[in-house]
């Protein structure tokens, strides 16, 4: 017998059920893992939430972790009991042990410790694939980024700095701008207090972003698209204010022949091969010390209701693991 955080309803924090589960033998291509570390991402709250669907309930939540192989099944080949490893969008992880197709899963490198990968793997290869696959940012750019000093933030934060970019970073209070600013910003704005867009076009001597890294959605659209040079690019992969629903795409001819892309991490992954690369990149710059993990908080993994409240009313920094 083993624990696991399930929902039997969609709704608030409430729902989360610190549940006993049954975990079968790995079947064919599978296997079986015991937890170390959980990561905590947004995609949980919206799918706690009911904004993406989940399908069946009930349903463990989480979407990411690291662990250590425990037993194999039939078929897989290169992982073996002992393996250090972790995972990214496969749906089930706030659970002491779990079973995880083999095909998903990524062995991980000495030089990444178990808290680090369920901390950044999911948030680390999202900013590597809106900083070089969404809008390949060249050195030079000057890039306006949403929730700079989230879990996201902090890393493409520290990523784009790395690639010669200058990152205006957009925050909710003074302590957030400061850790932005420690963590790749070259310029921030309090969005709750300053007008984005001027301060930008001020920033840029009037001629706008390349590129805005939108995650906040609803209360940030014209924010953004009012900060981008023309034929710049909204990259909009988030909705934590809440989803755009009415976008009129002859805005984006009104305020210079705009590109919007709106992306998810599982089209960029989608393969072993994408997955593999993805990662192998992520955990370069980790190595190298060039990005770094900032766990700006821990929690007991049957305290998931509080980390999900902390994360929906903007008191976290950072990534945020949860500890099973
Ligand atoms: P964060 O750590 O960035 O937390 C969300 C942050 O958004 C808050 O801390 C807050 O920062 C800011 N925010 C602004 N408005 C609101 C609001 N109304 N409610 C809550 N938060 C708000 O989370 P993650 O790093 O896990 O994810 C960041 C975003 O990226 C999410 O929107 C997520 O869905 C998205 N994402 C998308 C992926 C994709 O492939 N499309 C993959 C991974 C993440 P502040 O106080 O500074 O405003």
């Amino acid at each position: 017998m083993s624990r696991a955080v399930r929902i039997h309803q969609l709704g608030g924090p409430e729902v989360l059920s610190w549940d006993e589960v049954d975990i079968p033998a790995p079947g064919v291509g599978q296997v079986a893992l015991r937890q170390t570390a959980v990561g905590l991402n947004f995609i949980d709250v919206y799918q706690r939430s009911g904004l993406y669907p989940l399908g069946e309930l009930p349903q463990v939540l989480g979407m990411e972790a690291a662990g250590v192989v425990e037993s194999v099944g039939e078929g897989v080949d290169g992982f073996a009991p002992g393996d250090r490893v972790a995972y990214a969008m496969v749906l089930g992880a706030y659970a002491e042990h779990r079973l995880v197709d083999a095909e998903k899963l990524l062995k991980l490198p000495d030089s990444v410790s178990d808290e680090s990968a369920a901390a950044v793997l999911l948030q680390g290869m999202t900013a590597r694939y809106l900083l070089k696959g969404s809008f390949p940012v060249k050195s030079g750019d000057t890039i306006l980024l949403m929730a700079a000093a989230g879990g996201v933030g902090l890393i493409l934060s520290q990523w784009a700095r790395d690639l010669g970019a200058t990152v205006i970073g957009c925050v909710g209070s003074e302590e957030k701008a400061e850790l932005a600013r420690r963590n790749g910003c070259a310029h921030t704005i309090n969005y709750r207090e300053e007008n984005v867009a001027a301060r930008v076009h001020e920033l840029t001597d009037g001629e706008g972003v390349a590129v805005s890294y939108d995650s906040v959605g609803a209360a940030t659209l014209e924010a953004s698209l009012d900060s981008l040079r023309p034929t710049g690019t909204l990259v909009s992969f988030g909705n934590a204010s809440g989803p755009i629903t009415n976008l009129n795409l002859g805005l984006l001819a009104q305020k210079g022949s705009l590109y919007v892309q709106r992306p998810t991490l599982a089209t960029y992954i989608r393969t072993r091969e994408l997955l593999q690369a993805c990662a192998d990149d992520l955990f370069d710059v980790l190595g190298s010390g060039l990005v770094h993990a900032h766990i700006g908080q821990r929690y007991r993994l049957e305290q998931a209701a509080d980390a999900h409240r902390d994360l929906e009313a903007r008191r976290t920094t950072g990534s945020t693991i949860l500890v099973p």
